[in-house]
């Protein structure tokens, strides 16, 4: 039996990368997922899959995380099986451009502070206080070492996951008192379609990033995920630092030579 048998488990940005990845590990554990993102075709797809390997249920919704109504109200409707949500993935997120701050676009930098830092706020605000309420839970959030230091163009980017990092270290300050965990997972370089939304599907650029390295695959990532959802329920991990071996911070990279 998976160690998570029946619990259900909301994961946004699941159609994608880390968030899929997340979908699979916890469905290896016997969860019931809730999968939100907004290319619901691709949760459709991923369903059948993830129910054979051992998903103990999934329901998939499309969710633009960005819109504070359609969050509430998305959460506020679960069907009443779905509705007592125990451990939720904040991974909803996206890099735009790698510009010089006083050469960016403003509209890269309202992209990504509405979905990464406003976003994740918006499903922890529709979904935590029913956790208190039940007295359990455990909040997942996606950080990065991006948040830890920023690197050249990267500015906003990083000021998004700075600010990850605040909210997660303030939510479990605010939470004290109450059984609801709250978890940060840092990764370092994770070769996913991350690059490629970066530099808006110019595919060159993108495998630019991960060459002559060895980078974090999404399944490193799922698995630290679902190691600090399965410590005993006392025990919090508050942040969880990782890179793949080619890296030491956001701005350090063994390339080798060919
Ligand atoms: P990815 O492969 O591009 O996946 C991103 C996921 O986020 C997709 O499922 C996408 O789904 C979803 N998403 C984006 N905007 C959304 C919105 N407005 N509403 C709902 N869902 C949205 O990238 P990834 O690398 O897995 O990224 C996942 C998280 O990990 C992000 O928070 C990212 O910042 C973080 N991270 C990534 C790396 C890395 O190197 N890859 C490193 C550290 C942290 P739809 O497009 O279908 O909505």
């Amino acid at each position: 039996m998976g160690k998570l048998q029946g619990k259900t488990v909301f994961i946004t940005g699941a159609s994608a990368g880390i968030g899929a990845a997340c979908a699979q590990a916890f469905a290896q554990e016997g969860a019931r997922l809730l999968l939100a993102a907004r290319r619901i075709d691709r949760l459709n797809e991923m369903t059948p899959g993830l129910k054979q390997a051992g998903a103990a249920d999934v329901h998939a919704f499309a969710l633009d995380v960005q819109q504070n109504a359609a969050v509430t109200s998305a959460v506020e409707n679960l069907p009443e099986e779905w509705k007592r949500i125990d451990v939720l993935v904040n991974n909803a997120g996206l890099s735009r451009g790698l510009d010089k701050l006083y050469a960016g676009h403003t509209e890269d930098w309202d992209e990504m502070i509405d979905t990464n830092v406003k976003g994740l706020l918006y499903v922890t605000r529709a979904v935590v206080p029913g956790m208190v309420e039940r007295g359990s839970g455990h909040v997942i959030n996606m950080g990065s070492t991006a948040g830890e230091m920023t690197y050249p163009s990267g500015a906003v980017y990083c000021a998004t996951k700075a600010a990850e990092r605040a909210i997660n270290d303030g939510l479990r300050q605010d939470l004290l008192g109450t059984p609801v965990r709250v978890t940060s997972i840092d990764p370092g370089m994770v070769e996913t379609d991350f690059s490629l939304v970066r530099f808006r599907g110019d595919d060159e650029r993108a495998a630019k990033v991960y060459q002559n390295i060895t980078p974090l695959s999404p399944a490193d990532v799922a698995d630290a995920i679902v190691w600090t959802a399965t410590r005993p329920s006392h025990v919090n991990i508050a942040r969880v630092s990782m890179t793949s071996i080619d890296q030491a911070n956001s701005m350090m990279f063994n390339r080798k030579q060919r």
